[in-house]
């Protein structure tokens, strides 16, 4: 463990040693919908638009042709897990993944897990597995069957990780995470497509790693070599984390820390794109979104804090 990561877990702890952390009584729907509503974000949340649109934007932007002076496309998604889209009222003025990319034009919608939009319920799990699964399949669980963590995802909707390399669409791709539910344990939702990428010799790295240090020094370790992953998926657990243990609120100091652990390794990750020799000649999708929100120290339900999240992009 760093020492960055041993401060972060340090100061992580003092609330729940001193039984500061209590259930945030004004997180209610009005405060919610304010706060949103404060950011200056393209849509509301009734015109939110499926999480599964950003498997077709990948998809549109490996397809279509190279802009004039590029020579290469790549794409890098940078999840943020269980952040809500209140949290982008904690962006700061420095070190902001989000920031930066907000003051370089970015578009941000609002955007909705659980497959399907309020005030209709939800007819998944706004949780880890299904959020990501939408994204990376551009289906929801009727089709990709992950309605929940821990069940085996088929072969039947493959990800974006596969289908592009195997297709050739791209040569690489690089999946890192740091829960181990994605493609570690038994009951992974990739365990299967794992596998079959190593079966088939497909060029797709699945990077598990201890926690977000770990995890955005891997992207940032690959995203320095000249011939970096064309496509690069990594997710940040800060605000999930946060928010299980200390309760997914904006009003809470723990779960804005952990927004900003996501956001400052986001800005390390994008500063390292930014920095490639050949940036100025590749043509880059960069998009950061969440895979579900959160209410309580829980998801998974129905309330708007937990399916309504968002997607910036620079395109
Ligand atoms: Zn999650």
């Amino acid at each position: 463990m760093s020492i960055f990561t041993k401060i972060i877990s340090i100061f992580m702890m003092i609330p729940a040693l001193l039984g500061l952390y209590k259930q945030d009584a004004d997180d209610t729907v009005d405060a919610y919908v304010s706060r949103v509503g404060s950011i200056g974000i393209e849509n509301t949340i009734e015109s939110a638009v499926p999480q599964t649109e950003i498997y077709n934007m990948i998809n549109e932007h490996f397809a279509s042709p190279l802009p004039e002076g590029k020579t290469e496309k790549k794409a890098i998604v940078i999840g943020y897990d269980g952040c809500r889209a209140d949290a982008l009222t904690l962006v700061g003025d420095s070190y902001s993944g989000i920031g930066k990319m907000v003051d370089a034009g970015a578009f941000v919608k609002l955007a909705y897990c659980g497959g399907v939009n309020l005030p209709a319920e939800n007819t998944q799990d706004t949780s880890t597995a299904p959020g990501w699964c939408a994204v990376l399949t551009g289906v929801w669980a009727d089709q990709n069957g992950i309605y929940s963590n821990g069940v085996n995802k088929t072969l039947e909707y493959k990800t974006l990780f596969t289908t592009l390399v195997e297709n050739k669409v791209i040569d690489s791709a690089n999946f890192i995470t740091s829960w181990k539910g994605h493609f570690v344990n038994d009951d992974s939702t990739y365990k299967l497509e794992k596998q079959y990428c190593e079966d088939n010799k497909l060029n797709v790295a699945f990077n598990c790693c201890n926690e977000d240090v770990a995890s955005a020094l891997t992207a940032i370790k690959d995203i320095r070599q000249d011939d970096c992953s064309d496509f690069i998926f990594a997710i940040y657990e800060g605000t999930d984390h946060a928010g299980h243990t200390f309760g997914f609120s904006t009003n809470n100091p723990i779960y804005e820390s952990g927004f900003k652990l996501n956001d400052v390794l986001a800005y390390m990750t994008l500063e390292a794109v930014e920095s490639r020799d050949t940036y100025a000649t590749e043509d880059w999708l960069i998009i950061i979104t969440s895979d579900h929100g959160g209410y309580g120290t829980d998801h998974g339900g129905p309330s708007m804090q937990e399916r309504i999240v968002f997607i910036v992009t620079n395109k």
